[in-house]
């Protein structure tokens, strides 16, 4: 077995048992980053001597403390719009290049203090706004098994990490769909945690009542051990919530019994690509097999979330965004007084669908236009709310596919936004609602990875997790790309 293809899980107890040595481990990752990096373009920053450095320290500290780190050596990216002292953080965007923040997101510090590796920083659409990477200001990211085809996005640069087994585990952020839609394209695990479950300070907001934290990895029990160690109260974020922190690897040790799983049509209907309806289907067909419930249920105001979020999104974003004049972040143009700063910064600092959704924003919180839509998509989140509320009387999960479509090729989609948003239908929702969902890879369609979508009732991670993992259990599998070609390496 060779160390890229253990698990974080798998990695971590090598670790703590002295079987392997941290440095061990970021040496293998490191060879492989160079050979792969260049292709795949996961990364906006690596620092190899600083992930050095950590892992020496794990290694050099005492074994009795080693063992009790759930993360021990197990390297780890970070999303670039968290923010980490020593390296710099851009959120893939012009206006911040060169900033660095003086302070380390909560989730970045207890991955650290859980024994991690951080390699480095990954590739994001700027402020996490768009489903491609193709938005990012710095270089697009390819799909790790089709390097024609985008890896999703925002979080592209850390589901393509993975899925290149460039890390282990990788942090996304997610406020439509960022962590499950590219862990969809990419064909690994991707959770977005409740509202509230996992800390945001020290991510960059885009959209504060929607935006989470969480992880994505190879495998529903290494999404769970990052989980574990990320999510809790934090004193730094007053969302987040003291609701106790179950040990998600034990509780999703059994496979439900008797599930009961929600199966929306609004879902399965119009849009949908049918060989992608096909994978999801075929796998819930599976899971039945395997003794649980497949219930219809009504989500009758699913048509208005796309909408409704591109409403509330921008909204927020150009009220978080006007942080960015050039006096206090990054990017300072020059002018001739305060007012051409301010305007000369954020023309050539900002991307257009940054500009897009700050034009956006503005329009519908202006007085004029409030109540039409601003207020109105309001409404709708509580409909929608509304919606899983009911379901989840009768069932215990809604499935749906992750996205609508299989990783579309490259520039295919830049140049029409209505069109990126689209593949956001399926993930919305769940943020609207501020429900935990997961991402899990399903089956393939000519070798690219489908995802199908769980989403769960408030702080049921652990029973999400659970059915996740059924789903992992009755999907087919493939080699993953790095170990395509090589002979006898195990399908995962
Ligand atoms: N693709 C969606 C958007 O562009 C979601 C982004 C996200 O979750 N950060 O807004």
């Amino acid at each position: 077995m060779e160390i890229l293809d253990l698990g974080a899980r798998a990695l971590a107890e090598a670790v703590q048992s002295g079987a392997l040595s941290a440095t061990a481990v970021l040496e293998a990752y490191w060879a492989h980053i160079q050979a792969t990096e260049p292709q795949v373009r996961a990364f906006l920053h690596l620092d190899v001597e600083r992930a050095r450095a950590r892992a020496l320290a794990i290694d050099q500290a005492p074994s009795h403390l080693r063992r009790t780190w759930p993360l021990a050596g197990v390297p780890v990216a970070v999303k670039d719009n968290i923010v980490t002292e020593g390296m710099p953080t851009t959120a893939g965007s012009r206006i911040l290049e060169g900033w660095r923040s003086p302070y380390t997101a909560t989730v970045v510090a207890r991955l650290e203090a859980a024994g991690a590796v951080v390699l480095g920083k990954t590739n994001l659409d700027e402020f996490a706004m768009g489903s491609s990477t193709e938005y990012s200001a710095y270089h697009p990211t390819v799909n790790p098994w089709d390097p024609k085809r985008v890896p999703g996005g925002s979080s592209g640069g850390s589901a393509a990490a993975v899925a290149a087994g460039m890390a282990a585990v990788a942090l996304g952020s997610d406020t439509g769909g960022s962590i499950r839609q590219p862990a969809a394209y990419c064909g690994v695990v991707g959770l977005k945690p409740t509202y509230g479950r996992v800390s945001r300070y020290g991510l960059i907001a885009f959209a504060s009542s929607l935006d989470q934290i969480g992880p994505i990895a190879r495998s529903v029990e290494d999404a769970a051990l990052a989980l574990g160690v990320l999510a809790g109260l934090d004193p730094k974020d007053a969302t987040s919530v003291p609701e106790p922190v179950p040990d998600y690897v034990a509780a999703i040790d059994e496979l439900p019994s008797a599930v009961r799983i929600g199966v929306p049509e609004e879902y399965f209907g119009e849009g949908i690509d049918p060989a992608v309806r096909e994978v999801v289907s075929a796998a819930l067909r599976r899971m039945e097999a395997q003794g649980a419930t497949l219930v219809p249920i009504p989500m009758p105001h699913t048509a208005y979330a796309i909408a409704a979020y591109y409403l509330i999104a921008p909204a927020e974003a150009s009220s978080n965004l006007a942080r960015y004049d050039g006096i206090r972040f990054g990017f300072r143009a020059g002018a001739p007084d305060l007012v051409r700063l301010y305007e000369e910064t954020r023309a050539r600092g900002f991307g257009v669908e940054v500009k897009r959704r700050i034009l956006l924003g503005t329009h519908v919180l202006s007085a004029g236009y409030y109540d039409a839509y601003y207020l109105q998509a309001q409404r709708v989140r509580t409909l929608i709310r509304g919606d899983f509320e009911r379901a989840f009387q009768v069932v215990d999960v809604v499935a749906t596919p992750t996205t609508p479509d299989l990783p579309f090729p490259l520039g295919s989609r830049s140049e029409d936004p209505l069109r990126m948003y689209l593949s956001d239908v399926f993930t919305v929702t769940a943020n609207l609602a501020g429900l935990p969902a997961v991402s899990v890879p399903a089956g393939f369609v000519d070798g690219l990875p489908v995802g199908l979508q769980l989403i769960g009732p408030a702080f049921s991670e652990a029973e999400l997790l659970r059915t996740a993992r059924l789903v992992e259990r009755v999907a087919p599998r493939m080699r993953w790309p790095w170990q395509q070609g090589r002979e006898g390496a195990e399908a995962r």
